[in-house]
């Protein structure tokens, strides 16, 4: 196990905020389709283990942020949720999005922490904002702890592909703590049962000085299937698959009969049998379901990183010594075109 300690940040900083006995995170909450991100509701449960408050933040275009907000009130642990609605925010960028997140930073703020799920916007928008204020972000969090009598947070990441666990610690003297959270690492925060809900209070857009960066299109990946990032279930395959035909023939039924998501190596995506918003590991998601089904996949470390921490791997591989199986609970060294029609058919009974 590794031990890092943070750099402090210039002295000049120590001055522009109070350091505050008691943890206040700001958590910036994502969302899609008028939902909270499955993601920031981890995140959520992340920034609750600081102790202390936590303040939502929720950023949007006209007509998508109301929605959000009432369902991001009713949410555990929240209590205030602050909103910003503006064209600017249509999709919200981290260009334009940090000029508002820095003046909610900026003197008098009483936020300690800033939290966010370790998604594709926060990989941009939380360095951007921290880098702006001279303090380093931690990113990529699978645990964190706050010791309210010295004022220091202490996170775990791994790296090296997983192979090591990096303990870090932000030090007393640093007043504001930035960190990105891997959501498979925390249980998703959940509505309130009754009452509590909490305080909403609008904040006016910034518009940025300049961007050089202009929103022109979004295209989603569209499927019937549960989503990959929090499926219970997940089937993938690898290179073994042969091609898009074959790779969609022999995983789509099995994934049926689970009710599971698909997922795809990188061999496989580079391939071009899967998109790239199924690769799995490393460069891609990382997923911890209650299953994995892993087809024609050798087990390099650069996919167990992203599926090791699944609660049960069933391997299939026609090669006994495949890496995959030094991490399955479940292992059949068999051809997977003979194996995996015989298992729907034995599922479907
Ligand atoms: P292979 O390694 O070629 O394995 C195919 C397997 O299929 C073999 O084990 C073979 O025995 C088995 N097989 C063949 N035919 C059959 C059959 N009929 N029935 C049963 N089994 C059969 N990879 C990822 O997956 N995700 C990442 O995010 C990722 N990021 C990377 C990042 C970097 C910086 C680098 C350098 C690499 C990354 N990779 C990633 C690539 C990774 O190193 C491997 O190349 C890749 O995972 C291999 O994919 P694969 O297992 O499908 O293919």
């Amino acid at each position: 196990m590794l031990r890092l300690c943070l750099l402090r940040p210039r002295a000049i900083l120590f001055r522009a905020y109070a350091t505050s006995p008691s943890p206040h995170a700001l958590l910036f909450i994502e969302h899609q389709g008028g939902e909270v991100e499955s993601a920031s509701l981890s995140a959520l449960t992340a920034a609750g283990q600081l102790g202390g408050k936590v303040t939502g933040l929720v950023v949007g275009g006209p007509g998508e942020v109301e929605g959000v907000v009432e369902k991001a009130r009713k949410l555990k642990g929240l209590s205030k949720v602050l909103h910003s609605t503006s064209k600017l925010y249509t999709p919200p960028l981290p260009e334009t999005v940090s000029p508002l997140l820095q003046s909610l930073l900026s003197q008098g703020s009483p936020y300690t922490h800033v939290v966010s799920s370790h998604s594709a916007t926060a990989k941009s928008l939380i360095p951007r904002v921290a880098g702006k204020l001279d303090i380093q972000p931690v990113s990529d969090v699978t645990s964190v702890q706050h010791d309210a009598s010295d004022n220091s947070t202490t996170y775990t990441r791994l790296i090296y592909a997983g192979n090591a666990v990096a303990t870090v610690k932000a030090p007393a003297d640093m007043p504001l703590k930035f960190f990105t959270v891997r959501a498979t690492a925390f249980t998703a925060a959940s509505p309130q049962n009754e009452g509590g809900e909490a305080e909403v209070e609008a904040i006016d857009p910034i518009t940025p000085e300049s961007s050089p960066t202009t929103h022109v299109s979004t295209s989603l990946a569209k499927s019937d299937r549960p989503d990959l990032g929090v499926a219970s279930r997940v089937v993938s395959g690898g290179r073994a698959l042969k091609n898009a035909e074959t790779f969609k023939a022999t995983l789509d039924p099995l994934a049926d009969v689970l009710g599971a998501a698909v997922g795809a190596s990188r061999a496989a995506v580079d391939a071009g049998y899967a998109d790239n918003s199924l690769q799995v590991g490393q460069t891609g998601k990382v997923v911890a379901p209650e299953l994995y089904v892993a087809l024609g996949i050798s087990g390099a470390i650069q996919h167990l990183a992203g599926m090791k921490d699944s609660k049960l791997i069933v391997a299939v591989n026609k090669d006994a010594d495949a890496p995959i199986f030094q991490v399955a609970d479940v292992g059949l060294v068999g051809d997977l075109f003979e194996v995996v029609p015989e298992l729907v058919e034995k599922l479907k009974k």
